[in-house]
């Protein structure tokens, strides 16, 4: 089965923190999707495991594009089970795009709301308020979403620990199936990189994190991954398939993809893509890539990675391929039978541990 994901690159405006990639510029939209649409009958794949229509922010653009997209990816073998999530941002999400959604089938939405505090929001450069966000919020369950995730990040530039407090806390009350938290980075590249932040401490930006895991636990919402929450049963399909190395087919600009242990990377340049120039990369993994990414994806899940899977996977005993790193990290991973995890201290050094296995 292979999971299949979708890139459009356009939002309204850029996010001060963006590095992803994406563009406020709509100029070549019809050609964009005209060659999404190329892209996608040119490919051929058994059973869709999952599909997710990121970006960007699809809800920017017309809902007519996304029906077009739906339907070209008719042709495969999708059933009324397949986990379909589109992203959304608020401000650009009407009750009439919401139903349009559903009636293409889509069954999952997932919307960036960041943070409760519109003097937070705009610090950030995003779009909306959280008035719009709560609007935006209701015209989905109105449309018959029943499955929502929302996304939300902390460590803010002039976030409290309280402000973080009532965004867990207001969120929840919507009783969305799904949460996301990521702490902010600064990344290269972005307006944020040469902006005079005030940044929570190392200490806060860790109590937050601890604590929002204590209290979306005792909400219901159960930890699966470092950054992802979900009441049970609804975990994010589409994510696990990348986290468990599943085959996955990236259509659009820049989209990656991994099919029988080649990666492949579609090209970044617009001009290019629209030709027709679509893949730039193509990497066949080596065994030792492949057991590399098994570890460092896989030990991302609160449930770890299976020594006998390992075994059956690559003929290797993990205990023994691994040993100095466990050894090292004695205190930060956890053997526990067939089962190597984090724990909670393994994984705020997560990024370094990872580092180990490649
Ligand atoms: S909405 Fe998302 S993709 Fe678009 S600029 Fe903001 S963070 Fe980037």
């Amino acid at each position: 089965m292979t999971s299949l994901y979708i890139h459009i690159p356009f939002c309204k405006k850029k996010c001060l923190y963006c590095d992803f990639l994406s563009f406020s510029d709509t100029e070549y939209i019809n050609e964009y999707f005209d060659a999404l649409i190329r892209e996608i009958n040119a490919f051929d794949c058994k059973k869709v495991r999952s599909i997710f229509i990121g970006g960007g922010t699809p809800s920017y653009v017309d809902c007519g594009y996304i029906g077009k997209v739906m339907e070209a990816l008719s042709r495969y073998d999708i059933d009324e089970n397949t986990e379909i999530t589109i992203e959304a941002n608020p401000g650009t999400l009407t009750l009439d795009k919401s139903k349009a959604y559903r009636s293409y089938g889509i069954n999952r939405i997932s919307i960036g709301l960041q943070a409760w505090q519109n003097e937070l929001l705009k610090k950030l450069g995003r779009i909306h308020t959280r008035e719009a966000f709560i609007e935006n919020y209701e015209n989905v369950v109105k449309a018959g979403f029943k499955n929502t995730n929302i996304d939300l990040m902390f460590s803010l530039p002039d976030q409290t620990y309280e402000m973080w407090l009532e965004t867990l806390e207001n969120v929840t009350a919507l009783c969305p199936t799904h949460i996301s938290a990521y702490s902010l980075i600064v990344e290269e590249n972005t307006p944020f990189r040469n902006m005079e932040l005030a940044l929570p401490d190392e200490e806060t930006d860790r109590k937050m994190y601890h604590d929002a895991i204590s209290f979306l636990n005792s909400m219901g919402y159960k930890q699966y991954e470092i950054s992802n929450f979900a009441k049970e049963g609804f975990h994010s399909v589409h994510n696990c398939v990348y986290w468990q190395r599943g085959d996955y087919k990236g259509f659009g600009l820049g989209a990656a993809s991994l099919i029988d242990n080649c990666r492949m990377k579609n090209t970044e340049n617009i001009h290019d893509y629209i030709k027709g120039k679509t893949v730039i990369e193509n990497d066949i993994l080596t065994k030792a890539d492949c057991m590399a990414e098994y570890m460092f994806l896989g030990m991302r899940m609160t449930k770890g990675v299976s020594i006998s899977e390992f075994y059956n996977k690559f003929g290797e005993d993990m205990t023994v391929k691994y040993k100095s790193t466990f050894e090292k990290f004695r205190d930060f991973i956890e053997i526990d039978g067939d089962i190597v995890r984090l724990n909670e201290k393994g994984i705020d050094i997560s990024n370094m541990i990872f580092c180990e296995f490649v």
